[in-house]
């Protein structure tokens, strides 16, 4: 009765993993999605917790432990967590994910060889492809949180020829498990233990050359390391819904994957080996060069906005930084009451992690169909009169389509400067997150509106309300 009542919540679990996974694929329902994957993850646990074991050793006290530490901090971290910093979030959690497998697989491993316990092959093989997986994607999410902080540069971390670097360390990680399998319980504990460093170091070198404008690629891509590595620790602890769970995420974090690479025009491989969009220092001045960027005074700008047709903004990382989701909502709200059509263009890797401009206009209450994806906006642009840009910048740098020599050339962007008229929200003439500069500043369509973006249009809300 136990065994059928558990099997019962595991399924139930797995449809309710399902089932909320396919909520998160659109705003109105994504909410109760989160809730019910919760109310899947609720079950697994109490099921897990239920279970018998065989020595019938269930550690209560410690998992609820676990639990608590777990959950406070959690809950805390969730609570004071800023919207700009999220990604920098989704990366640790991803990160501790792959802590998790590895620590997991590892105290697998040393009763086999400490103590009587007999592993076949196959689990052997499982024990260290979770070992690699997850100490991957661990060091490579904390490399990633610090390079999404901030707290590193890119070149700082690379090494020449630190592909081929990459592949060698790879290739002893393979030699060596290939040894420690081929030894099975007369090998050494040591092995396994280099064999984990190693994985770790991995990791850290993998994520070491991707930067810039890749990073959104290597993210899911880690992602999906986080869902297999789980997936590989479900397989030891023979935990259908931990497996489940595990192909989840690891089979989304594909997609996603697949779906970075489409919007930066990139293949996976490209993106691994290629080193694309490094950071350099750019301009912080207002000019390079003989060109000048031109700037619009808050009442020009706000009688354009009035005398239009149509609107569309461009949101961007910066939009998250000056948190302006409703004021730039509000200012929505009074270019329609006055007769303007208003739309919303969401580049795929605008922000700083997918899907980050839909959250936040989301948080704002902007209807969902005024969000228009990047080939529906790009069709849309020539007929619109006037692009406001909040704090994008990469997304909408018309080098990638016509510099060959831009780190970023061939990725898709939105063509605003195909508009009647752009106007550019942002603080200064700094580059954006690929260090590079974005000639649209000195395009004669262009004019800027420098100040923080949440300040420029709460000035724009009043002078529209005065006019
Ligand atoms: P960018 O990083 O290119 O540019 C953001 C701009 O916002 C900056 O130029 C900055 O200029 C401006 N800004 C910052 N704060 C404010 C503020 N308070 N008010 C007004 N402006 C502000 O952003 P995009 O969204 O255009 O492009 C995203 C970039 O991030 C791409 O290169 C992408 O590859 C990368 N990335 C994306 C991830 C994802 O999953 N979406 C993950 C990791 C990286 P200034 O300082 O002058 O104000």
């Amino acid at each position: 009765m136990l065994t059928f009542a558990i099997n019962l919540s595991y399924l139930l679990g797995a449809v309710l993993f399902v089932v909320g996974l396919r909520m998160l694929g659109s705003p109105d329902t994504a909410r109760k999605g989160n809730i019910l994957a919760g109310l899947g993850m609720m079950l697994a646990i109490i099921a897990t917790a239920v279970e018998p074991l065989d020595n019938s050793s269930n550690n209560y006290s410690w998992i609820i432990a676990g639990m608590g530490v777990g959950g406070v901090i959690g809950f805390i971290s969730a609570k004071k967590i800023q919207m700009t910093a999220m990604p920098q979030m989704v990366s640790i959690f991803n990160g501790l994910g792959g802590a998790c497998a590895v620590i997991l697989a590892f105290s697998e491993s040393l009763p086999y060889y400490t103590a009587d316990t007999v592993l076949n092959g196959g689990q052997l093989v499982i024990i260290l492809s979770t070992l690699l997986i997850g100490g991957v994607s661990f060091t490579g999410s904390i490399l990633a949180f610090a390079k999404l902080e901030g707290l590193v540069r890119d070149e700082k971390i690379t090494l020449p020829y630190h592909n081929i670097f990459n592949l060698v360390l790879l290739g002893i990680a393979i030699v060596l498990g290939a040894l420690i399998f081929m030894q099975g319980a007369d090998g050494s504990l040591m092995l396994v233990l280099i064999f984990t460093a190693l994985s770790l170091l991995y990791g850290f070198s993998f994520v070491a050359p991707i930067g810039g404008a890749d990073m959104p690629v290597v993210i899911s891509l880690l992602n999906s390391f986080t869902g297999l590595s789980a997936a590989a620790a479900g397989i030891i602890y023979d935990n259908q819904l931990m497996l489940v769970g595990g192909i989840l995420v690891g089979a989304s974090g594909t997609i996603l994957t697949v779906l970075m690479c489409n919007a930066m025009n990139r293949s996976l491989i490209n993106v691994l080996v290629g080193g694309f969009g490094g950071s350099s220092s750019g301009s912080t001045a207002a000019g390079s060069g003989d060109l000048v960027a031109r700037e619009v005074s808050l009442n020009d700008a706000s009688i354009q906005l009035n005398y239009s047709q149509s609107v569309m903004f461009v949101p961007g990382y910066g939009l998250a930084v000056a948190q302006a989701q409703k004021a730039i909502k509000e200012v929505d709200d009074i270019l329609e009451a006055n007769g303007v059509d208003v739309k919303y263009a969401i580049h795929p890797v605008a922000g700083r992690m997918p899907g980050h401009m839909n959250v936040l206009l989301a948080e704002a209450d902007v209807p969902y169909p005024k969000l228009l994806d990047l080939e529906d906006a790009n069709a849309a642009l020539p007929n619109t009169d006037i692009v406001v840009i909040v704090g994008a910048n990469d997304v909408v740098n018309p080098a990638a389509e016509t510099d060959p020599g831009s780190p970023i050339y061939g990725m898709p962007v939105l063509k605003v400067w195909e508009a009647k008229h752009v106007i550019v929200l942002k603080r200064s003439m700094k580059p954006g997150y690929a260090g590079i500069e974005n000639p649209l500043f000195f395009h004669e369509k262009t004019r800027m509106l420098f100040g923080d973006a949440k300040d420029s249009l709460q000035k724009l809300i009043t002078e529209l309300k005065n006019q």
